[in-house]
């Protein structure tokens, strides 16, 4: 579905990014992967999109607070491929504390990773897009862009942020072919989520186990986790020709969480 399109996935060396990757590289897309990590596991992941998938794959080390390295990682897509025609703004950090107590570097790096690098991103790859007349952008924003939650302050502000993004940018380009739209998971299981567990029992005084059960699958009424791969197939399904009217949508994939 996807041969002789070129994807972008920010943050794309674990978790969702990395699900994502490898899902639009099995429909034939040549991929740019990015994000933070061991040289070597990183270089395995990229190998082994282009060997599972028979596509084209290089890496950026890009740092998503720097405008600059943003606009060289797609200025690279664009040597490397020809062309970005599929953009997922996925890379993310989060840190939980009270906002009394919110360290301010942390803030600065939620706000700059979590909803301003999909800004820098964006703006580089909109003209390319322009210029052939498709285009796909998608947001991976969370539910914590349509509800919050307490002691993720810099998150559930870059993440609200990132969803009038997503609206904005889509009115502008919706009578050029491109769609943006942001997709919004609840729960799910990967190393950013695992990260969180200890300071989350810490800020509410409870143990691990209960942050799972009572904290993050509480609110999730099908008290699952979603997995990566649903997430992949869901970003997929955007990039397709059946998704070309679906723009400036916050969707969720959240197993009912904000239907609540
Ligand atoms: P993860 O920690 O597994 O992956 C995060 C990715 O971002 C990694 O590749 C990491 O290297 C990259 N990254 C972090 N800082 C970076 C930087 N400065 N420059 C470049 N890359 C950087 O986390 P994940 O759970 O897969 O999260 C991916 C996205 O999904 C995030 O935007 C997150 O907010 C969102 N999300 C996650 C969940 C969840 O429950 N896991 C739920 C909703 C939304």
């Amino acid at each position: 579905m996807l041969s002789n399109k070129t994807a972008v996935v920010t943050g794309s060396t674990s978790g969702i990014g990395l699900a994502i990757a490898r899902g639009l590289a099995k429909e034939g897309a040549n991929i740019v992967i990015n994000g933070l990590g061991d040289a070597g596991e990183i270089e395995a992941e990229r190998a082994g999109i282009e060997k599972d998938f028979g596509v084209k794959c290089v890496y950026s080390p890009a740092n998503m607070m720097k405008p600059d390295e943003i606009a060289g990682m797609i200025d690279l897509a664009q040597t490397e491929f020809g062309a970005v025609d599929i953009l997922v703004n996925n890379a993310g950090i989060q840190h939980v504390a009270p906002v009394d107590e919110f360290p301010l570097d942390k803030w600065d790096a939620i706000i700059a990773i979590n909803m301003s690098s999909a800004f820098h991103a964006t703006r580089a790859a909109l003209p390319g897009m322009k210029k052939k007349g498709w285009g796909r952008v998608i947001n991976t924003a969370s539910a914590h862009a349509l509800v919050a939650s307490p002691y993720k302050s810099a998150y559930v502000t870059a993440k609200h942020g990132i969803a009038g993004f997503t609206k904005t940018a889509a009115l502008e380009v919706a009578q050029q072919g491109i769609t943006v739209n942001a997709v919004c998971p609840g729960y799910v299981w990967t190393p950013l989520v695992e990260k969180q567990i200890p300071d989350t029992a810490k800020a509410r005084g409870i143990t691990e186990e209960q942050v799972k059960t009572d904290v993050m699958l509480a609110g999730q009424p099908t008290k699952e986790f979603v997995t990566v791969d649903q997430v992949a197939g869901f970003v997929v399904f955007l990039c397709s020709d059946a998704a070309a009217s679906i723009t400036g949508s916050i969707l969720p994939i959240d197993g009912g969480w904000t239907a609540q």
